[in-house]
């Protein structure tokens, strides 16, 4: 299974700007991840089955405080367990969220010159964001505008 990526959604520890919807703050979406990862303690992912049980154990709407109940970190990295990057390119978040949906940040950046790029790659890292903080300033473009006012 073919899904659209840009190398945007594998900064800063890992972005996770589209993995839900009406973040309430950074605290609670530290808390949501906190109790995702614990509900996923002791599911094998080498089992398909274990992972589907997990991802079923919700519907996709059902949010916690705005953050996707998949969602789950390991040492300081948030990733999803589902992703076919996670599971020997198994796909398994077919009908629980869009694979091919990319932020306004994601597709303008990809119509963008190898230079210009470069230029935002050096953009974002000095701004010296942790995870969370990234992930919700792609969420709400506010790193795309600031960049192209001064580009
Ligand atoms: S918000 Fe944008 S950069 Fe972040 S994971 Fe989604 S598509 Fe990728
Ligand atoms: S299923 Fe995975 S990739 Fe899809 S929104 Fe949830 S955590 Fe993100």
């Amino acid at each position: 299974m073919v899904y659209t990526k840009s190398i945007l959604c594998q900064l800063n520890g890992g972005c996770m700007g589209c993995c839900g919807h009406s973040f309430v703050s950074k605290k609670k979406i530290e808390e949501a991840i906190k109790k995702n990862t614990l509900e996923f303690m002791g599911v094998d992912l080498r089992s398909e089955e274990e992972l589907i049980e997990f991802r079923d154990r919700a519907l996709p709407r059902d949010l916690r405080d705005g953050v996707c109940r998949n969602l789950i970190e390991k040492e300081g990295k948030i990733f999803c367990p589902l992703h076919p990057e996670q599971n020997d390119g198994r796909e398994l978040r077919t009908g629980h969220c869009d694979i091919n949906y990319l932020c306004r940040t994601a597709r303008e950046f990809l119509s963008w010159s190898e230079e210009k790029q470069e230029r935002f790659l050096k953009f974002i890292d000095s701004k010296k964001l942790d995870n969370i903080e990234y992930s919700m300033k792609m969420n709400d473009n506010s790193l795309f505008m600031e960049f192209t006012e001064i580009n």
